[in-house]
């Protein structure tokens, strides 16, 4: 017996209603974005792994243990997210040489390489947005704003915007010594990823997934006063622009994201639909990125939401795109003149279908019923002869003889 294939495990197949979904989703986003006057850009799947260890952050999830690399390509990797990458490009074509503020959008596929857990996928889709070259507060309520308009407009219900900062990277040296003087006489009360993070990268410990953690962390009482003016002000600003805008948030000083690279701003959209803690998608600023990865000091802020996320809080609720009509035969010799109707029905942009299968007059109209065709045209033999289709109106359960010249316009006005 020959081996039968499965699909990866941590991979998805879309069959054509969640295809559709997907996609329908990704239209709207992509409204969104040129709304906002966001250029989309199309980046390989490929990328080095340097990129993201130095880019994301050597201690971080991604870079320790969710990366994907290609076995026998030495150094590189399948890119687990789209920012680093995307000034990757920036800095490549020193794009900063071209202008002084950029604004891209990207959708695509994302990897992760660690053993999949549920809800947690191998390949999966972001859609994400970087705007690149400013440090005003606006552009960071702007991005948020879009994150969730492009929720709202999809139609995920039931949002909550968490917000916070980091402030700069010095008031998150002073804050990740504070934190280990504070967690030291309760390190044992940490997981061992958190142990090893309060040496390496204590601000992590408060990003930890675990209950015993989050439990230490949330003792602690951190919160407001450990910023510089200058980030304080930028996130009185940022908040007041959403006041403004009468946005809703919740100030959340625990979060922290997980990714290094993050500065100031940082934010989170969850939805209870969701039904897990999970966010749908998040975003911040990342004002050392591009000067990290070599580039010069230029500040910037992005977001992602994750596609697979907003197709399970939409639940079930995208339908498949309805067929207009479906060509069918009481007798076999009218296929010719049937599929001549199809090719011109389809030249005027009408979505329709045959039967290929040499069905009887009842099969085909049980396929169209399949398929949900709003119309049947069927062509009889005494219908033909007077230059005439048998038009059925699905909906209205109505059927009408009209002359075959008037079909189009008939189903193209309905
Ligand atoms: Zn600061
Ligand atoms: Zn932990």
């Amino acid at each position: 017996m020959s081996k039968k294939y499965r699909s990866i495990r941590g991979t998805a197949d879309f069959d054509s209603h969640q295809a559709y979904a997907f996609n329908r989703v990704v239209e709207i986003a992509r409204q969104s974005f040129k709304n906002y006057s966001f250029d989309e850009i199309i980046l390989p799947f490929l990328e080095e792994e340097g990129l993201f260890v130095r880019g994301v952050g050597q201690n971080s999830d991604i870079a320790e243990k969710q990366l994907f690399r290609i076995q026998d390509k030495d150094g590189v990797v399948l890119r687990p997210e789209g920012t680093a990458q995307v000034v990757r490009y920036f800095l490549e074509n020193s794009l900063f040489n071209h202008g002084d503020f950029f604004k891209f959008s990207y959708i695509g596929a994302m990897f992760r390489g660690e053993r999949p857990q549920k809800g947690r996928l191998r390949q999966f889709h972001h859609l994400g947005a970087e705007a690149i070259g400013s440090d005003n507060p606006a552009l960071d309520a702007q991005i948020i704003i879009l994150a969730l308009d492009i929720l709202d407009a999809v139609g995920v219900k039931e949002k909550e915007l968490l917000i916070n900062t980091l402030g700069c990277d010095k008031d998150k040296e002073i804050f990740s010594k504070e934190l280990v003087k504070k967690l030291d006489s309760k390190k044992n009360n940490l997981c061992e990823d958190c142990k090893r993070r309060l040496g390496k990268n204590p601000l992590r410990v408060i990003d930890c997934k675990n209950k015993e953690c989050k439990k230490t962390v949330t003792s602690l009482n951190i919160g407001e006063g450990r910023l510089c003016s200058n980030c304080q002000t930028h996130f009185d600003e940022v908040l007041g622009v959403l006041d403004m805008l009468k946005i809703k948030y919740t100030h959340a000083p625990y979060l922290v994201r997980g990714l290094d690279y993050y500065t100031n701003t940082v934010f989170e959209i969850t939805s209870s639909a969701l039904g897990s803690q999970d966010a749908i998608g998040a975003g911040g600023r990342y004002n050392n990125l591009i000067k990290n990865l070599g580039g010069p000091d230029i500040p910037a802020i992005g977001f992602a939401l994750g596609i697979e996320r907003i197709l399970i809080a939409l639940g079930e609720s995208g339908e498949k795109e309805r067929l207009k009509a479906y060509v069918a035969v009481a007798d076999n010799s009218l296929r010719g003149d049937a599929l001549k109707m199809v090719n011109e029905l389809r030249g005027e942009g009408i979505s329709c279908d045959t039967d290929y299968c040499l069905k009887s007059l009842k099969g085909q109209l049980r396929a169209a019923v399949k398929r949900r065709a709003r119309f049947v045209v069927i062509f009889g033999e005494e219908e033909h002869k007077k230059g005439c289709v048998l038009l059925k109106d699905m909906d209205k359960s109505i059927q009408s003889e009209i002359k075959t010249k008037d079909l189009i316009n008939e189903v193209k006005n309905a």
